[in-house]
């Protein structure tokens, strides 16, 4: 249960009832967070601050949110900083009258550029006392510089970014000093963290979705006098967690929550065309036994698995009401009759990739369509031999700004699945229903729009020939749905054991391949002196926001894609491993050149191993003496994964979960032998 003790003493006199919340306080709640890393007290410190700020302005909810989560606004909106550690040393420099160099060795020696920022402002006396910053002042600010555009546009940004930094820390008055050594409760700080994209404060946007149900029930029991019971306060989270899963645009919850009260979300708050959702996905299996030892006794349908790229399609005809035409995001291109935008795997809008297909949009419907999202995989299609093509074709494709009447590469749309059909969401229907509503409210267009091929047989051996055929007709295998029942509903955001993946490749392997981010790279010999020979890779540990590292991998690229890589990586080069890098800091293993976290590559292995010199899953147990983490053997490249964010890499848990199932840990010790 939280309570909110009100301190005899107010730190914060600028903040009354109605004025805008100082960032300070805000501050001051993220250090209390950095002291700890035991979830319940991270929850019960947002909770606690929230519940604050919907007491005294509640207008500042949804930045308080914002910039608690690192973000500045929902996915979908496109709406990203631009800047790289240099333009922020850039700022610090300037703002603090300290040369780019003395920034530059700062960062060097302490790594952590927020508390470089900290350090700057120390020595730096204060001649005049600037506003003190609010939270919505620091959002606007951080929005100024995210929506900076056209010639000049890195001066405006390092411009702006002083004008904040500047006023970061001027009032000090009141301001609990909690811990030197992490640089007490600082704006610089937070705010340079911010602007790096990662607060490292271990306040995972769950953590956040949970303080936030908190924060509401307490204050809305308050009101009526009350203090709300647990299970009032258990209901409040399921409920909010389940209608961000629909609806996941806090731009949109808060302000109804605010207004209605967190348990009527339900009414205004629903999965509607141009928010989109984070789709369903699928647990990996090795064998169809596997699938058939899951789905014993209940029904379940396979399809093929398309090696395309996953797409959200949403529309509203025309005609529609206005609202919902509204709710659809600015980015959205007009179809002929409606309109429309396609959502990538991660929301982000690829309406300015696809062109092609929100023309052609209308011609796939039938009568009676007016409303509609669909979860679908786009792939390259190959005109004259009418069949599909293998990935790396759509990976050619440009991604910006493309022109329909420039695009070489065509795709045909497959579609798997519906998810709100004129008017109402039916990600609670059966997938049977669902996909015969899906047939019924589209026709297929050969080489356009199809959808994904299905089969309803039970047995292994049917199983094991659709498989065969799907690999022929050029996919990676098949998806593995539950097709009745209430365990059958769309589960947006989830990783399911209600669909399952199963890969040709993989079939006696891992099971799957992973999704791991470039950390570092190591200079080529021979015949690749002017490139990186090898890479650094990392998967991701969710609970302390860190990257594990996982393996050196160098094989499996062509010398093209070498070239490309070299070139790409070459910008995002940084002085030292980031301190949320855990890593073994041996001087032999050390990689030549560290990256910022920022690209995930899909790499495929024949198995995975125990390695001194990796830390994968070292947290995980999966190794007695604590001192091994996992590693793979024979990495292979596969592809770069754009559709993933560096913290939607493998997790440090999948990774120990692969090691758990595999055949060899039963057989005894294995070798560390790559690379
Ligand atoms: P990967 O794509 O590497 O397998 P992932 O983590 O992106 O991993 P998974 O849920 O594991 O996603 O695999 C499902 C993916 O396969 C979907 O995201 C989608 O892009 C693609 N896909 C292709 N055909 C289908 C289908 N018939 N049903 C569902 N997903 C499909």
């Amino acid at each position: 249960q939280t309570k909110l003790t009100t301190k005899a003493k107010d730190p914060y006199p600028d903040w009354k009832a109605g004025a805008p919340v100082p960032y300070a306080a805000l501050c001051t709640t993220f250090s209390l967070i950095e002291l700890t890393t035991k979830r319940l007290i991270i929850t019960e410190h947002c909770a606690l601050f929230l519940r604050q700020v919907l007491r005294l302005t509640p207008e500042d909810f949804l930045p308080t949110v914002l910039l608690m989560i690192n973000k500045l606004a929902p996915d979908y909106a496109g709406i990203e900083l631009g800047i790289g550690e240099s333009l922020i040393m850039k700022a610090i420099g300037e703002t603090t009258g300290r040369s780019l160099q003395v920034i530059k060795a700062d960062q060097k020696e302490i790594g952590d550029l927020g508390l470089v920022a900290v350090k700057s402002r120390s020595t730096q006396p204060t001649m005049f006392k600037p506003k003190a910053l609010t939270i919505r002042g620091v959002h606007k600010g951080l929005m100024d510089v995210a929506t900076v555009t056209g010639n000049g546009a890195q001066g405006r940004k390092v411009d702006l970014i002083k004008k904040l930094l500047s006023s970061a820390d001027a009032h000090s008055t009141g301001r609990v000093d909690i811990s030197k050594d992490k640089g007490g409760p600082s704006e610089a700080k937070y705010l340079v963290r911010f602007l790096e994209g990662k607060l490292r404060l271990g306040l995972a946007e769950k953590t956040v979705l949970v303080a936030i149900a908190q924060a509401v029930i307490s204050h809305e029991m308050e009101q009526k006098g009350k203090v709300p019971s647990t299970t009032q306060v258990e209901e409040a989270e399921a409920l909010l967690k389940s209608v961000y899963s629909e609806l996941p645009s806090w731009d949109v919850i808060i302000p109804a929550m605010v207004k209605n009260g967190i348990m009527n979300l339900k009414d205004t708050c629903k999965l509607r065309p141009g928010v989109p959702l984070k789709p369903m996905l699928a647990k990996p299996t090795k064998a169809i036994t596997e699938v058939l030892d899951r789905f014993e006794n209940q029904t379940f349908t396979c399809e093929y698995k398309y090696d395309g790229e996953r797409a959200q399609i949403h529309y509203v005809a025309k005609e529609r009401s206005d609202d919902l035409i509204e709710a659809l995001p600015s980015a959205t291109k007009e179809a002929a009759n409606g309109v429309a935008s396609i959502f990538s795997r991660n929301s982000e809008d690829l309406s300015k990739k696809y062109p092609d297909i929100l023309v052609k949009l209308d011609t796939w419907i039938k009568e009676g369509t007016k409303s509609f999202v669909l979860d679908c995989e786009t792939v390259a299609w190959d005109v004259t031999e009418k069949k599909v093509l293998p990935f790396q074709q759509l990976m050619t494709r440009k991604k910006k700004d493309v022109k329909v009447e420039d695009v070489k590469v065509k795709v045909c749309v497959f579609a798997f699945d519906l998810l709100f059909l004129n008017g109402e969401a039916v990600v609670e229907k059966s997938l049977r229903e669902r996909r015969e509503l899906l047939h019924n409210a589209f026709k297929p267009v050969e080489g356009e729009f199809a959808f994904a091929t299905s089969m309803n047989g039970q047995e292994l051996e049917e199983i094991q020939v659709f498989l065969d055929e799907s690999v022929k007709a050029s996919c990676e295998g098949l998806m593995v749905k539950m097709l009745d029942g209430s365990e059958s509903g769309y589960e947006p955001s989830k990783r399911s054991r209600n669909w399952l993946k199963i890969k040709k490749d993989y079939l006696s392997g891992v099971g799957d391949s992973l999704d791991l981010v470039v950390l570092g790279a190591y200079y080529g010999k021979g015949k690749r002196t002017s490139v990186y020979g090898a890479f650094l890779l990392a998967c991701y540990n969710a609970a302390s926001d860190t990257y594990e590292t996982i393996c050196n991998i160098g094989t499996g690229f062509s010398e093209q894609v070498l070239e490309e890589l070299h070139k790409q990586l070459s910008e995002i080069i940084i002085d030292r491993p980031k301190p949320f890098y855990s890593h073994s800091s041996g001087g032999q293993h050390q990689p030549d050149v560290w990256f910022e976290p920022r690209y995930v590559w899909e790499v495929k292995t024949a198995d995975l191993t125990l390695s001194p010199r990796y830390k994968a899953g070292c947290k995980e147990n999966v190794d007695p003496s604590g001192e091994k983490g996992i590693s793979l053997r024979f990495p292979r490249f596969i592809k770069i994964r754009d559709d993933k964010k560096p913290d939607e890499a493998t997790s440090s848990r999948q990774v120990a979960e692969m090691y758990r199932k595999q055949e060899s840990v039963t057989k005894g010790p294995s070798v560390d032998d790559d690379f």
